[in-house]
């Protein structure tokens, strides 16, 4: 691995990477290479955990090319230098800001979206002129073993380079001179990699999970927020990073939110097998899950099959912040919902919890969605609606606190691989004498008319 980054590291020096055309090109390859083999891209997300056609062009194909399209797009107007205002004492100055690329990149990925967790940052890393080494993670082997065939075979390994390890593996690459790992997955692993990259001081990018609440309050349409609620929630089993992870509701509302949500979940057809639904990463996380779908608890649902690595989706009720289920991340397709009668005890046992990397409200009254935007700290949210902000690429996507540190996504990804490098650039044709010496209380005074 070693000679990989210093390949890269010399390419880079050698500025290789850093003209727009190489930018644009490596990026059509990307695209190119994930179009002509996006059939063999299906098969794997297949085999890994039953994910269908339908999901994989809609959460990961799909939002690469969108985001390689955009990109490209934005990518000439990124590269200039940003003019910004010059202030009084540097007068006659112009002030700007260049953006350059930080270097040799490691791209550590999770296992839930494979393909997109791995590949949207390397996008960003790559627009904004940088090596990449891609680490995808060993949950999915077959999109693993895929991706690096499909790196191997088509792209200069000085540029983009795929190196596959297990957490002990990961672990020794953390200890390469990089100069920026970005990081998906666990709050807990990435407090390894934090600590790894402390050591070097390498700066890191770390897009990690939480409990993320949706609060649904009497002012809601209650049809469409159970409507929106159950997709995002079941969408990929909800082995997702920004899934509903629990949902807070109005008891006024409870019985008819719960009602309506049940009915979403059986006109959606989730079962075993069916393209609608996949399945459950691994025996590890099935066992898991299946401890923390207590059966006293389950109001629709509770269905389980081991062989198939299926859960059905499942609500939960009864439940309290000292239940199992409400002690870690789900990420899995358990939906508690518990009742709140006051907008102000609800919102104070979510603050009791770590920041999550989103939260949602479902209301139509703005003093509700005020309060809640202005009391809860998250990475981002949505207002009636889950999952969908992450898909804009002008908002950036990140975690705060315990959820992560940095955001990505368009230009906010192209300005995480990036140094800002400020430039005072100064003209000759005029000197303010008053900084030199002598230091007189003439210049003094005139200084303290200006700085004030
Ligand atoms: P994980 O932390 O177990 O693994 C992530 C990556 O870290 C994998 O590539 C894995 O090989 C590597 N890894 C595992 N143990 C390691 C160790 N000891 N040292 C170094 N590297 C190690 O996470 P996961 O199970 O793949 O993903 C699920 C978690 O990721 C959830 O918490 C979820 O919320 C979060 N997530 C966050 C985002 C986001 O964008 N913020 C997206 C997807 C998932």
């Amino acid at each position: 691995m070693e000679t990989v980054i210093n390949h890269q590291r010399a390419y880079f020096l050698d500025k290789n990477t850093w003209s727009l055309e190489r930018r644009c090109a490596v990026l059509n390859d990307l695209k190119n290479t994930l179009k002509s083999n996006e059939n063999r891209i299906e098969d794997a997300l297949k085999a890994d955990f039953g994910k269908s056609a339908f999901e994989t062009y809609t959460t990961e194909l799909g939002m690469l090319y969108e985001e390689i399209s955009r990109t490209k797009r934005g990518l000439r107007k990124w590269m200039k230098p940003k003019p910004v205002a010059t202030n009084l004492v540097n007068w006659p100055a112009q002030s700007y800001i260049l953006t350059e690329p930080l270097g040799v990149n490691l791209i550590i990925g999770a296992w839930n979206y494979p393909v997109l967790l791995l590949l949207q940052p390397a996008v960003s890393a790559l627009a904004a002129g940088n090596t990449v080494v891609l680490k995808p993670s060993e949950n999915a082997p077959h999109v693993a073993a895929l991706l690096q065939e499909l790196i191997d075979q088509n792209f200069d390994p000085a540029h983009l380079a795929l190196v596959q390890a297990d957490a002990s593996g990961t672990e020794k690459l953390l200890a390469l001179p990089w100069d920026h790992i970005f990081f998906t997955g666990s709050t807990h692993v990435g407090k390894i990699v934090y600590q790894a990259a402390a050591k070097q001081l390498i700066p890191v990018t770390l897009e990690l999970g939480g409990k993320s609440p949706a609060i649904v309050t009497p002012s809601c349409d209650v049809k469409l927020s159970a409507k929106r609620l159950v997709w995002g929630k079941f969408l990929n089993a909800g082995q997702t990073c920004v899934a509903p992870d629990y949902v807070m509701v109005h008891e006024s509302i409870r019985v008819l939110f719960l009602k309506a949500c049940t009915a979403e979940i059986e006109k959606a057809q989730y079962c075993s097998g069916s393209h609608n639904y996949c399945q459950i990463i691994n025996d590890r996380h099935w066992d898991r899950l299946v401890k923390l779908l207590d059966p006293d608890k389950v109001f629709y649902g509770g269905t389980i099959d081991q062989q198939k690595r299926f859960i059905q989706p499942t609500i939960m009720t009864g439940v309290t912040f000292d239940d199992p289920v409400m002690q870690e991340e789900i990420f899995g397709p358990l939906l508690p919902v518990m009742g709140y009668q006051n907008l102000d005890d609800a919102l104070a046992s979510i603050k009791a919890l770590e920041k999550p990397l989103a939260a949602y409200i479902f209301s139509s009254r703005k003093d509700e969605v005020r309060k809640i935007l202005s009391d809860l700290s998250f990475g981002g949210g949505a207002v009636n609606d889950v999952v969908m902000h992450l898909t804009n690429p002008n908002l950036p996507f990140g975690g705060v606190g315990q959820s992560g540190q940095g955001a990505y996504h368009g230009h906010y990804g192209y300005l995480r691989f990036s140094h800002q490098k400020s430039i005072l650039h100064k003209n000759n044709w005029f000197e303010l004498p008053l900084k030199y010496a002598p230091l007189t209380a003439k210049k003094l005074k005139w200084i303290k008319k200006i700085l004030k």
